[in-house]
């Protein structure tokens, strides 16, 4: 028999009535995501989802990797299916999992038994099989409380399964359950983990970018849509829309005062996202702020950037410490890429001397000198999207 995959729902097993409904939504994405790994068969049983290799030409290594990353699912296995008899688990154990019953000191066997016709229980099969691993790797001790390796034997309809401890994986809520929003993506280190926050809370989510040529350069782009690519294993397809921004940004130079510019770019940032969110159908934004990290994210800075838009503006690193986002850009894999050294738009035209505590009121003064009805349509007009599969 094939080796497959045990994928253990996580947060989705609590939902109720809607767990079937995420179950289904939760086997869909598998289905997506592993693909291009080959045929897999993907069905779920008793808060479990499998995902069997169908054909010869399976890509196990990748497709197990890829479900790590699927969000609603916990923990995964790798796990070999074989007869459901005593001795055919006991052989299927000492084979499959002899490199790392050799390396380990200790260890324990844990039987689980969905099917009740088998003749022995639980107890019984993890002490018979346990006896018998036991002869057969003599140094090994035996340690129910801290082994370092736990064998698992499950008995289910159709075969048993033998398998080692499951590893931790993405967690969170399948994506399309929470509904979709536009993610406000800059090459920065902030914003990608701030998208991967949210789309693991179930969010599908809509990628803008602002660009500014002839002062941002054609590989800070690039670097956007790698970053947008280095989030599709965790987010699923993502189109990223870029956004032209040097007309607003030179008006606003030309037009306000200085210590205001970044501040009334920030707003032509949300109003923007906030006109594709509804031309895109989505309910909220997201965006990479965190409290106090620039001028342009104090409270009352916040405060005037959200002052553009009626939707939801989720912040999941507000509260976050530079290192603990970093750690997230790590885990993640868009850390490298985000400090990689092209401008963003942001750091073309700084002021010297932000202002850090503005007031709303004085800020819609300062546009009243700028068209922003126009500016915002000009640029939504000159938008490309770009595909990412
Ligand atoms: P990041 O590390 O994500 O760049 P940051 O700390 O540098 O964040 P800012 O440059 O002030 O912060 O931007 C704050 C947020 O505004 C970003 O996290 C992002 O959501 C959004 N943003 C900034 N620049 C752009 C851009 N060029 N395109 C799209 N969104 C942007
Ligand atoms: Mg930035």
């Amino acid at each position: 028999m094939h080796e497959i995959i045990l994928c253990k729902l996580g947060e989705v097993a609590l939902k109720g009535l809607n767990r079937r409904s995420f179950e289904m939504k939760l086997m869909s994405n598998l289905r997506r995501r592993t693909a291009r790994f080959g045929r897999f068969r993907v069905y779920s049983k008793q808060s479990t989802i499998y995902v069997e290799p169908a054909g010869e030409a399976c890509d196990l290594d990748g497709a197990y990797d890829a479900c790590k990353r699927v969000f609603g699912i916990i923990a995964v296995a790798r796990a070999l299916p074989c007869a459901k008899e005593k001795e055919a688990i006991l052989d299927t154990a000492k084979t499959y999992l002899s490199s790392a019953l050799t390396a380990a000191r200790s260890f324990k066997v844990e039987s689980k038994r969905a099917d009740k016709t088998f003749p022995m229980t639980s107890i019984q099969l993890s002490q018979w099989v346990g006896g018998h691993l036991h002869e057969a790797f003599p140094h090994l001790t035996v340690d129910v409380h801290h082994p370092d390796l736990t064998v698992y034997v499950e008995v289910r309809e159709e075969a048993a399964y033998v398998h080692a401890p499951a590893e931790p994986a993405a967690g969170g809520l399948p994506i399309g359950m929470g509904g979709r929003a536009v993610s406000l993506l800059s090459g920065g280190i902030d914003s990608p983990v701030a998208s991967y926050m949210i789309a693991k809370r179930g969010v599908e989510l809509e990628m803008i970018h602002f660009a500014s040529p002839p002062y941002t350069s054609e590989q800070a782009r690039e670097k956007v849509l790698q970053l947008a690519r280095e989030l599709v294993p965790w987010c699923g397809r993502l189109n990223v829309t870029i956004v032209p921004f040097a007309e607003i940004q030179e008006e606003i130079r030309r037009n306000c005062p200085e210590d205001h510019f970044t501040l009334i770019m920030r707003r032509f940032m949300m109003r923007l996202a906030d006109a594709l969110a509804r031309d895109l159908n989505c309910r909220a934004l997201v965006t990479g702020e965190s409290l106090g990290q620039v001028a342009s994210q104090t409270m009352d800075a916040l405060a005037v950037s959200g002052d553009v838009t009626d939707l939801p503006v989720l912040r999941p690193v507000i509260g976050m410490d530079k290192e603990e986002i970093v750690r997230i850009a790590r885990h993640i894999g868009t850390f490298e890429t985000s400090i990689l050294p092209y401008e963003d738009c942001c750091t073309v035209f700084t002021p010297r001397h932000p202002k850090t505590r503005p007031h709303v009121e004085e800020v819609r003064e300062m546009e009243q000198a700028l068209d922003v009805e126009g500016l915002v349509r000009r640029a939504m007009e000159g938008r490309e999207v770009v595909k990412l599969r």
